[in-house]
């Protein structure tokens, strides 16, 4: 009989659902050895653990840094810190390794490491460049993960060479996200339109463009908008939310629609649970990120609703679709050239199926659970010194 896996102490700072704790819930549930999931914030993620079973542990961090922090507002969460980092280290010395799903995670996991002496993991799953963080965040950054990690796991290239560019001692693997196909119906787009249209009273004449993801500036809904209001008759479904305090966000995108007089022709439907099915009920969907993506779970997704798809050329992204090919990729932030695809798209019905079933074969192909999850076990056993499970060999 094969050796138990590593019992793992899995770490993340968020209460809410972004994309790394949807992927790190999939993680969670696939993981077949002993595990906690640790959060320093309550909210929907722990709510979502909670209800599949998983052991959750709370430790609310209910200050401390952000992006863009000055040295004074660190200095001032110190004390509150130190509990939390006590916290982590008698928590994780009951595991055989620390998993940190975020940033602050990372941070805290690399800080509490002389409390649990545990190897730790950092899965990177953001773009550690100016773009996204102050030059202090930076730098914290790469001393916790070359000081105070044993594995680097990159969500995708872009995000490996992010961490290389910014002082990353080791070669982070790159693994992408794993998405789970059970909740995609490419074969019932035509009945997940008319539920869609049913719901928003869209116009079912008229093309529907679906947009996915937490509203924010840089993950350019704006530019999605503006584009739209270039095309004669366009629809568009704006889904998400705004998530980690961006609550700015949603009411500039009001104005922008209110402003265009695009009203008739924008919903906005907030944060959902039912993303599979409405991507699945638009014609197109759109990432629109100005900044580069770390990886865009809602590309692949749209790959497997067997919804067409157009991406930002940047990051992760160009890593999943093929421009031409299993979709369409436009520059970050043009709205010119976003309008054109769509309008090219949509003028072609021949273009889209030919995209979409191409598109379904190849993210069924690279971003199966099957082959992403073996590979994250496997580490997770290298780091604790145990050799993978069967199933992961050979991946
Ligand atoms: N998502 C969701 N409900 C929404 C909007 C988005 O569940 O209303 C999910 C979406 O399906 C995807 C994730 O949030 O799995 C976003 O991940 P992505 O990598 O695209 O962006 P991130 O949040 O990591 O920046």
């Amino acid at each position: 009989m094969s050796a138990p896996l590593p019992r793992v102490f899995f770490l993340d700072q968020s209460g809410d659902l972004g994309g790394a704790e949807l992927s790190l819930l999939d993680i969670v549930g696939q993981y077949r050895g002993e595990k906690r999931v640790c959060l320093l914030s309550d909210g929907p993620f722990a709510a979502k653990l909670r209800a599949a079973g998983h052991d959750v542990q709370m430790l609310p961090l209910t200050s401390g840094v952000r992006r863009g922090s000055g040295v004074a507002e660190m200095l001032r969460s110190l004390p509150h810190l130190a509990r939390v980092i006590a916290g982590i280290g008698r928590s994780a010395r009951a595991f055989d390794v620390v998993y940190a799903n975020t940033m602050k995670a990372l941070v805290l996991a690399a800080l509490s490491r002389p409390l649990h002496r545990r190897p730790v993991i950092w899965h990177i799953r953001d773009i550690l460049s100016a773009d996204h963080f102050s030059p202090l965040a930076l730098k914290v950054a790469r001393s916790a993960a070359n000081l105070g990690t044993d594995r680097q796991i990159a969500n995708s290239e872009a995000t490996a060479a992010a961490f290389r560019a910014a002082g990353g001692h080791q070669e982070a693997v790159v693994i992408h996200n794993a998405i789970p196909t059970g909740a995609f119906h490419p074969q019932n787009r035509a009945s997940l339109r008319t539920v869609l249209v049913q719901e928003t009273g869209l116009d079912p004449a008229n093309p529907i463009i679906g947009v996915f993801g937490r509203l924010a500036e840089w993950k350019g809904q704006h530019i999605v908008i503006e584009a739209i209001s270039k095309i004669c008759g366009c629809q568009l479904a704006i889904v998400g939310g705004a998530l980690f305090g961006e609550n700015a966000a949603e009411a500039r995108l009001r104005q922008k629609v209110a402003d265009l007089g695009l009203s008739e022709r924008v919903r906005f439907l907030g944060f959902r649970d039912d993303v599979p099915a409405l991507m699945g009920g638009v014609d197109i969907v759109v990432h629109s990120s100005i900044q580069p993506e770390p990886f865009g779970r809602v590309i692949v997704e749209a790959m497997l609703a067997g919804t067409p798809v157009i991406a930002t050329r940047a990051g992760g992204a160009i890593e999943i679709v093929t421009d031409d090919a299993t979709g369409l990729l436009v520059a970050p932030g043009d709205v010119d050239a976003l309008a054109q695809a769509i309008a090219r798209l949509i003028a072609d019905p021949n273009l889209q199926q030919q995209f979409s079933e191409a598109a379904l074969i190849d993210a069924k192909a690279r971003f199966s659970p099957e082959i992403c999850f073996p590979r994250i076990d496997s580490v997770i056993c290298s780091v604790a010194g145990q050799q993978p499970p069967p199933s992961s060999a050979g991946r």
